[in-house]
């Protein structure tokens, strides 16, 4: 882990926390706490600070393509080389963040850096938490419950991840069956379905997201707090129907009939 403190005159609106190796499989990585100042305009989100892993090594369309992705997404179905459903726009957004990283335009920073923006936390907005140390997802978690600041995570490497991250994170679901399993190992699911099957999802206990499109009376990510994993008061797990443009909602209906999942028609 390479952090170091740096004085700074003004808020940064981004700074290093951790580069070094994957905890998945050793290649290079790098995450960048961003958005401190100038949160993000995500509509579902709504305002939030993000940390954004990605390869330190290759340009983030690169590793997509080449599946070396793997080192922050690790096994994902959703990745490119898998079934090509991710909905993380890596495009433009991820890519920017990449070239100003290369240009040196973050410097190194610390959990504290998290805590001073007055925003709330959305930790992997593109890679997996379990990608970097456990030790430092535990320091991130602990500066923001002891400021008291919300925040949302999303594990797809539930399974085979250190465990302690289900008090922080979401396990991030495909299917009721992948759901049922997380519940049955401790954690908190995030269930991405077919439309079709969230009625089905709320008769095993699952709360559908609230959020809903174009609809301001319903709360964004940032005033939510309900995928905090188990440290939220909410213990029910959630579930919302698959989103993002088209071809990858398609791509995610072809990859469960593929993999025989259940669809419920
Ligand atoms: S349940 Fe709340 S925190 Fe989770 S995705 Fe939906 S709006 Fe965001």
């Amino acid at each position: 882990m390479t952090q170091t403190k740096r004085r700074r005159s003004a808020p940064t609106n981004g700074v290093i926390l951790y580069e070094g190796p994957s905890a998945i499989d050793g290649k290079p990585i790098v995450a960048i706490a961003t958005c401190l100042v100038h949160p993000s305009k995500n509509d579902k989100t709504g305002p939030m600070a993000q940390l954004i892993i990605m390869r330190s090594d290759m340009h983030p369309v690169d590793a997509i393509n080449t599946g070396d992705d793997e080192s922050i997404c690790g096994s994902c179905r959703a990745r490119k080389t898998n079934d090509n459903w991710c909905y993380v726009l890596v495009g433009k957004p991820i890519s920017q963040v990449y070239r100003a990283y290369k240009d040196g335009k973050y410097p190194k920073g610390t959990t504290d850096d998290i805590i001073k923006s007055r925003w709330s936390f959305r930790h992997g907005t593109y890679g997996n938490p379990s990608a970097i140390p456990f030790e430092l997802n535990k320091e991130i978690f602990a500066a923001l419950e002891s400021s008291r600041k919300s925040w949302t995570a999303y594990e797809h490497e539930w399974r085979t991840c250190d465990q302690g991250l289900a008090e922080f994170s979401m396990a991030s679901c495909e299917s009721i069956e992948d759901a049922q399993e997380a519940i049955s190992m401790g954690w908190r699911p995030y269930l991405s379905c077919l439309p079709e099957e969230v009625e089905l999802a709320k008769e095993l206990g699952l709360l559908r997201c609230p959020y809903r499109l174009h609809d301001a009376s319903t709360p964004q990510c940032s005033d939510c707090n309900m995928c905090s994993g188990n440290t939220s008061k909410v213990s029910a797990g959630i579930v919302a129907p698959v989103h993002g443009a088209n071809y990858k909602v398609r791509n995610y209906v072809e990859m469960r009939e593929r993999a025989s999942l259940r669809v419920i028609q």
